[in-house]
């Protein structure tokens, strides 16, 4: 075997030293086959209402063990899967499994929702909308049970009037939107309202840092969600002083590993009953 050597940040792969290049490409390549070869599955994580101590939610975390490169973690595959558009088929997926395992597990009330990742890339092609309630319809998931997670760069693009349409098509079939990962990017403040948005989830980042700049910008989200009618839910929740501090700022919900990792549904052992605060 040969052995490469690249500069930057290199992985070690089956003792060979890739580029970053390299290791994309053979990402992408491994992705093209992964959904024939049934190498997804889908993780949730609950999402915990702050007063009531129930789980509200579940988010369904896409999840790859590939044959050819291992487990390899979202971060680093959704972007690829982004960028060579493979995303479409494979969020398509995503939906239609995290649907149809929610509708199954009869136990779970009907008042839980799933939360699910959606990628501008699948949010421009003309027939989302459809695609959506066609799951909607194949899995008997009732609509009002799914929640869409979309990022702040539904903002940048140029085609905004495209994406709040689909949005209002969206929310007319009940439909919930949250943006994800508030705070990290470019969010135009006064479209928040503009758009159909239901709520905010505050990016992990500043939850885990917690210092005074990352308390500024929560403080300030949850002002601007609030005054617009939108609720705020607070990612990444490690230890019960970031839960007592997000409580106190008026978070709606919580979600993170204080509470459960992802997993697979139902979630038995919420971790909340152990902090006092909470309600019993
Ligand atoms: P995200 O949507 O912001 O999901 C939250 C991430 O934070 C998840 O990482 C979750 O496992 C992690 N997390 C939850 N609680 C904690 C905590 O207390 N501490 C820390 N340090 N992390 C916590 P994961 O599963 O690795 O997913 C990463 C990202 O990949 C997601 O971020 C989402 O942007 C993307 N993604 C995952 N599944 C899909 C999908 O089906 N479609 C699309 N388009 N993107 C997806
Ligand atoms: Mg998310
Ligand atoms: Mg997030
Ligand atoms: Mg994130």
């Amino acid at each position: 075997e040969v052995k490469r050597s690249g500069r930057g940040s290199v992985h070690n792969y089956d003792k060979m030293l890739l580029t970053e290049q390299e290791r994309r490409l053979s990402v992408t390549q491994a992705l093209r086959r992964a959904l024939s070869a049934d190498e997804f599955y889908i993780e949730y994580q609950p999402v915990i209402d702050a007063t009531r101590g129930d789980i509200i939610a579940y988010e369904a975390l896409l999840r790859w063990n590939s044959a050819v490169l291992g487990t390899v973690p979202p971060d680093e595959f959704i972007p690829i899967a982004e960028e060579s558009a493979l995303i479409v088929d494979i969020g398509e997926w995503c939906m239609r499994c995290a649907c149809q395992t929610l509708h199954d597990h009869t136990e779970i009330p009907v008042t839980t929702k799933i939360a699910i990742n959606v990628s501008i890339r699948q949010i421009v092609m003309p027939n989302f909308p459809d695609m959506v309630s066609r799951i909607l319809t194949e899995t008997g998931l009732a609509s009002n049970r799914l929640v869409l997670e979309v990022t702040e760069s539904i903002f940048e693009k140029r085609q905004t009037s495209q994406i709040s349409a689909v949005l209002d098509h969206l929310h007319a079939m009940e439909v919930g939107i949250h943006i994800d990962d508030f705070g990290t990017g470019y969010s135009s403040l006064s479209r928040l309202h503009e758009i159909h948005v239901d709520a905010v989830k505050i990016d992990k980042s500043f939850v885990l840092s917690m210092d005074e700049n990352a308390r500024v910008v929560i403080e300030a989200a949850i002002l601007i969600a609030h005054r617009f009618g939108l609720k705020v839910i607070a990612e990444g929740i490690e230890t019960p002083q970031q839960r007592a501090e997000l409580r106190a700022m008026g978070v709606d919900a919580y979600q993170g590993y204080f509470f459960a990792r992802p997993g697979q549904l139902p979630c038995r052992d919420i971790h909340w009953q152990t902090d006092p605060d909470l309600p019993a």
